[in-house]
C-alpha cells in the first residue's frame, strides 16, 4: 500500500519507540528502571489524579469540545486571553496540526539538525520542502545545539513554518533570550515560528526566556507546551499552544471536535492548582540532573549541556554495547541512531535511586 499513499507519506517510517516496554515490564516486574522516554518519575499531583477519577463518572458524555475551564485557568496563569489557547491530544498533535494548516508543497518548513523528530515528520507528511539548518558542532560549548544564524540562512523565500524546540529534545540544549529575539526579529512575518517548550518548566539557566514573553510583539509566533513532562500526565495526552487569537482561530478549523478527553481536561485543570507539587518535581530534577551529569563526566563521558529532564551522553564506539549491557541489567535508555547520533544515548533523569541504579549498571558493565 505504500505506493498508494500520498507522495509525502511514502518515504516516512512509523514511530519507533525503541523498546517493547510491555514485554520488558513483564519480564522485570517493578525492578525495571525506565529512563528512555523523558517521563516524570515522581508521578502526577494527587489533585490531578482525584479530578481524573471524578471525571470517569461522566465517561458516557462527550468532553467539553472547547476545554473552556482549562483554557480559563491556563489563560489566567499565563496572562493571555482564553482565545489565544488551543488544546491538543498531547502537544504532538498540535505540532502536526501547524504543518497541516500552514505547510505543503511550495510552503516549506525549516528546523535545526537534531531538532525534535516530529517536525520533519509533520513537514514531510504535507509534502512541504524541508530545510534543515546544521546544528552547532559537537565541540561547541552548546554542543549540537541550535545555530540561530544557520536557521536564518536555511529559511528560504518559500519557508512558511519554522519549528524550534527550546530546550531541545534530544540534545537537551537551549538558546538564550537574545538569540530567540534575534531569530524573531530577522524572520519575515509570513514565517510562522513555533517554539516548542515541552521542557520549559525544568529550565533554570539565567540566559533563558520563554517565548511567551514575546507573544505580544510577534503575531507570527506560537508557543507549544505539554502536561506530559513537568506535570507528569504523559499517559493522559494533553498539551496546548499559545498564539495570537486570529492564528488560533485558523488552527481551530482543523481541530478534531473532541480531541482532548474529559479525564485529561479534568486532570490538567487540577494540576494547575498544585504548584507545590510541580515545584518539588522541578527542584528534584534540577538537583538530580546536576549530580547525574557530574557522575557521568567523572566516568569520562561527554554530557551535552541540558536544561531538561534528560541528558544526551556520548559513549563513542561503545554505545551499542553499553545500551545492551544496561538493558540486561534492567535499565532502559534511548538509543539515538535515528537522529544521526549513534554514538550517544539519551538518559532521562530519574529519582536519586534510579540514577544510582543506572550508575551501578554502568560500572557493572565496565562502561
Ligand atoms: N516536543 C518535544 C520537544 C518533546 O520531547 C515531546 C515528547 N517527547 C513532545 C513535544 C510531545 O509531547 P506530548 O505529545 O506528550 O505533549
Amino acid at each position: 500500500f505504500a505506493a498508494l499513499a500520498q507522495p509525502g507519506i511514502r518515504a516516512l517510517k512509523a514511530y519507533d519507540p525503541g523498546h517493547d516496554l510491555v514485554a520488558l515490564r513483564r519480564r522485570s516486574g517493578a525492578g525495571l528502571v525506565e529512563l528512555g522516554a523523558n517521563e516524570n518519575p515522581y508521578g502526577p499531583s494527587p489533585l490531578a489524579l482525584a479530578a481524573a477519577r471524578d471525571a470517569l463518572d461522566s465517561a458516557h458524555r462527550y468532553p467539553d469540545p472547547l476545554g473552556g475551564e482549562l483554557r480559563q485557568a491556563l489563560a489566567a496563569r499565563l496572562g493571555v486571553a482564553p482565545a489565544q489557547l488551543l488544546l491538543g491530544n498531547g502537544s504532538h498533535e498540535l505540532l502536526m496540526q501547524f504543518a497541516q494548516v500552514f505547510a505543503g508543497p511550495g510552503a516549506g518548513v525549516a528546523m535545526s539538525q537534531y531538532g525534535f523528530a516530529v517536525y520533519a515528520l509533520a513537514a514531510q507528511a504535507t509534502g512541504a520542502p524541508l530545510r534543515i539548518a546544521p546544528a552547532l558542532p559537537a565541540g561547541h560549548a552548546m554542543a549540537r545545539g541550535h545555530d540561530v544564524d544557520a536557521l536564518l540562512a536555511a529559511a528560504g523565500t518559500d519557508t512558511r513554518l519554522l519549528y524550534l524546540a527550546n530546550p531541545n529534545n534530544p540534545t537537551g540544549t537551549w538558546i538564550g533570550a537574545d538569540a530567540l529575539a534575534r531569530l524573531l526579529e530577522r524572520l519575515p512575518p509570513e514565517v510562522l515560528v513555533v517554539v516548542d517548550e515541552a521542557y520549559a518548566e525544568f529550565v533554570d539557566a539565567p540566559d533563558y526566556a520563554s517565548a511567551l514573553s514575546l507573544l505580544p510583539r510577534y503575531r507570527n509566533l506560537a508557543v507549544t507546551r505539554t502536561f506530559s513532562k513537568a506535570h507528569a500526565l504523559a499517559g493522559l495526552r494533553i498539551g496546548y499552544a499559545v498564539a495570537d487569537a486570529a492564528l488560533v482561530a485558523v488552527m481551530e478549523r482543523l481541530r478534531e471536535s473532541f480531541n482532548v478527553s474529559a479525564v485529561a481536561l479534568a486532570a490538567a485543570t487540577a494540576t494547575l492548582q498544585d504548584r507545590a507539587h510541580l515545584q518539588r518535581g522541578v527542584d528534584a530534577n534540577a538537583r538530580e540532573r546536576v549530580q547525574l551529569a557530574e557522575a557521568l563526566r567523572a566516568r569520562g563521558r561527554f554530557v551535552h549541556p541540558s536544561q531538561t529532564n534528560f541528558l544526551l551522553v556520548g559513549f563513542g564506539d561503545a554505545t551499542a554495547t553499553v545500551e545492551a549491557a544496561l538493558l540486561a541489567r534492567g535499565v532502559v535508555v534511548r538509543p539515538m541512531g535515528g537522529y544521526g547520533l549513534a554514538d550517544c544515548l539519551r538518559i532521562s533523569v530519574g529519582t536519586a535511586e534510579e540514577n544510582a541504579r543506572l550508575l551501578r549498571a554502568l560500572d557493572g558493565a565496565g562502561a
